[in-house]
């Protein structure tokens, strides 16, 4: 507390973001990071683009990128925004389109952040209790009193997604309000919103390449939807930042845009781990929620789960453990190397033992 602060930040509860230890030889399994590196070529793009030309500023609208994630979509590139990171796509779409008289609405279990935008914006709010089974109810989102919504597909930290034709249901039950759907892990098994997009106006479906795409470190998110709400996006970027995206960040994002056999070549080897992983916990008696995402969402009937947390973190592995009461005793695991979720497994086999 300061007294130079103004009100606003003094009541502000900023996002924690997920620890990034310095310690070497971890292995990370806290923050969701793709185990494989980014493709090759985005490497060369970005080591091509590192030249004089970083002296002038970037295209402040990213054409290029916006041009290569439009095609690979089939839509237009006025129906892209692109921004820093999905989270700064996200932020924009609370001020620019969430934020109405009637309250907002999204899980009680979700994306964490959502509630600190809304203490940001100053959006009034209201939380939908998941499911006993922890799963989002479509039903729960068709009163017709919301001023907006937004869940992510599948649903993070539980890794539950929604069929294609559940998620229609909330963006055509709502047709007065935007509805976004947040797809950071829709690539690891989900069905994408994007095909609906030419069907309804109210529908923004915002995606990311930190996960599937293995550039958390590059910075690069985007939106997709109705040309109308793209312009409302872009009136609150070009009031905040005009050059969101570097020149580096335009040109690895259109490289892997490009590289479309090793985007497939590793999202599938994740998958593939994925399967091993809900295994091995399964078998020292772990409850795994079904998972469509690059983690898993895990609790053990016996242990506590803050205490396998800590046990694992003195063995050298770290996964993610929130306080959240409905959610306290699971473990968020992201899905990393065969090896890296083997070594994971003996480790919670020695822990229980
Ligand atoms: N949405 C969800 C559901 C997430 O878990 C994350 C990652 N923390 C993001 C969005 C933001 O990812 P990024 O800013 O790296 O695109």
């Amino acid at each position: 507390m300061s007294r130079f602060w103004s009100h606003l930040v003094s009541t502000l509860d900023p996002y924690v973001p997920g620890e990034q230890p310095r310690i070497q030889n971890l292995i990370k399994l806290n923050t969701n990071e793709h185990p494989y590196g980014p493709s090759p070529k985005v490497i060369a793009a970005i080591a091509q683009a590192s030249d004089a030309s970083l002296r002038l500023y970037p295209d402040p609208t990213s054409l290029a990128l916006r041009q290569a994630i439009a095609q690979r979509e089939s839509l237009d590139a006025e129906q892209v925004f692109v921004g820093n990171g999905s989270d700064e796509v996200l932020a924009h779409a609370f001020q620019a389109l969430l934020k109405q008289e009637r309250p907002l609405l999204f899980p009680d279990i979700t994306y964490s952040f959502y509630p600190v935008y809304c203490g940001l914006y100053q959006i009034a709010h209201r939380t939908i209790a998941l499911d006993a089974a922890l799963a989002i109810r479509p039903e729960d989102y068709l009163h017709g009193d919301a001023g907006g919504i937004i869940f992510p597909n599948p649903n993070a930290p539980t890794g539950r997604g929604l069929a294609l034709d559940a998620v229609e249901r909330v963006v055509a039950g709502n047709p007065d309000v935007v509805v976004v759907i947040d797809e950071a892990y829709v690539d690891f098994g989900g069905q994408s919103a994007t095909l609906l997009i030419d069907r309804y106006p109210n529908l923004l479906v915002v995606q990311t390449m930190s996960k599937s795409r293995s550039l958390a470190g590059l910075r690069v998110g985007f939106a997709m939807g109705h040309p109308d709400l793209i312009q409302g996006l872009d009136r609150v970027k070009n009031s905040f930042n005009s050059y969101p995206l570097d020149r580096l960040a335009q040109a690895g994002g259109v490289a892997a845009i490009e590289d479309e056999a090793y985007f497939q070549q590793t999202r599938h080897a994740v998958m593939q781990t994925r399967d091993g992983l809900v295994e091995g916990l399964g078998a020292l008696g772990f409850d795994v929620l079904p998972s469509l995402a690059n983690f898993v969402f895990a609790s053990h009937p016996r242990r506590p789960a803050e205490g396998i947390a800590a046990a694992l973190r003195e063995r050298g592995v770290i996964v993610r453990h929130f306080r959240h009461p409905r959610i306290s005793n699971y473990l968020r695991i992201t899905v990393g190397t065969d090896q890296q979720c083997g070594q994971l497994v003996a480790a919670c086999a020695e822990i229980l033992a």
